[in-house]
């Protein structure tokens, strides 16, 4: 956790340097502070215990491709994930200008642990949350924008606990080894420019192909390419799969000059994602994760 606290509390300083230079942040980054505060005080207090997989049952799960986290396994203090939900879904109703009865219907959810934990688990497993019974009245991606942003630092904390234990080279998927979560991110390394990839769901990393589709898999060379800004020294990709149509965007390591904070990175990198869109791509991880057979 002290891990975690520390990015968060990084991401935070950075971003109050750069609203002591420009005064004023833009929107979308104000936004984002907010959360993250709010997500870095469950951090501060989330302990979660480390589920006891024996050496052979991690083994067998990644030859098998099953993530090493099992909703069963998952096992936070549920009243601290009750209480960051009901934080941020009032927050975002607060001016959202939705119906009145979104909130009402976001704290019944927050409020009967029953039905939050079921909830919680589909989505985990990969369902849509407008699938689930119970959510009427709730705009599905609010719902699932909530319920991602609550979990977050909870699958945060497992994915350092779980994450040394993956053997990377064993891996290779498109999806985390940890929760199953889609890559929304990836980067090259210093070292010798592997690419890894950044779950959506638990910020875990892990090594994929670099030539590969990291969202389809393809390794189809005529699928793939990849787009640079040339102002930004190429320090940036935007790779894309011509087979599903999806991009995932990209920062070389080797190029960057100062610490880079992956995380922040996801943010200051949003005119890619509209670029992307505008040529007709989508993100891969709209579906946040592959769903798994649980053992
Ligand atoms: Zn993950
Ligand atoms: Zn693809």
């Amino acid at each position: 956790m002290e891990i975690r606290s520390n990015l968060g509390s990084k991401i935070l300083e950075r971003l109050q340097e750069w609203e002591d230079k420009e005064r004023q942040l833009p929107g979308f980054i104000q936004f984002y502070r907010e959360l993250l505060k709010m997500q870095s005080e469950v951090e501060c207090r989330a302990t979660v215990r480390k589920p006891s997989l024996a050496p052979g049952v991690v083994r067998e799960r990644l030859s098998e491709g099953v993530p090493l986290l099992s909703f069963e396994d998952f096992q936070p203090d549920w009243q601290d994930v009750q209480k960051i939900f009901e934080q941020i879904a009032l927050w975002l109703v607060k001016d959202s200008g939705g119906p009145p009865d979104e909130a009402v219907a976001l704290t019944n959810i927050s409020r009967n642990p029953y039905q939050l934990k079921a909830i919680l688990g589909d989505w985990y497993r990969g369902h849509s949350v407008a699938d689930i019974p119970g959510v009427d009245g709730i705009e599905p991606e609010l719902l699932t924008f909530v319920v991602a942003t609550a979990l977050k630092p909870f699958l945060f904390a497992y994915s350092r606990h779980l994450l040394p234990e993956v053997d990377q080279e064993l891996w290779c998927r498109t999806y985390c080894p940890v929760c199953g979560g889609k890559p929304d991110f990836s980067y090259l390394d210093k070292e010798r420019g592997a690419r890894w990839l950044l779950c959506s769901r638990c910020d875990a990393e892990w090594l994929f192909l670099r030539l590969a589709c990291p969202c389809c898999g393809t390794q189809n060379q005529d699928a793939l390419s990849y787009f640079t800004d040339e102002e930004d020294s190429s320090m940036y990709r935007l790779y894309v799969c011509e087979q599903c149509r999806t991009y995932i965007k990209t920062i070389d390591l080797r190029r960057a000059e100062s610490a880079v904070l992956l995380p922040l990175e996801r943010l200051m990198t949003l005119d890619m994602d509209r670029k992307a869109q505008d040529k007709g791509y989508k993100p891969g991880w709209s579906n946040p994760a592959v769903p798994v057979r649980v053992t």
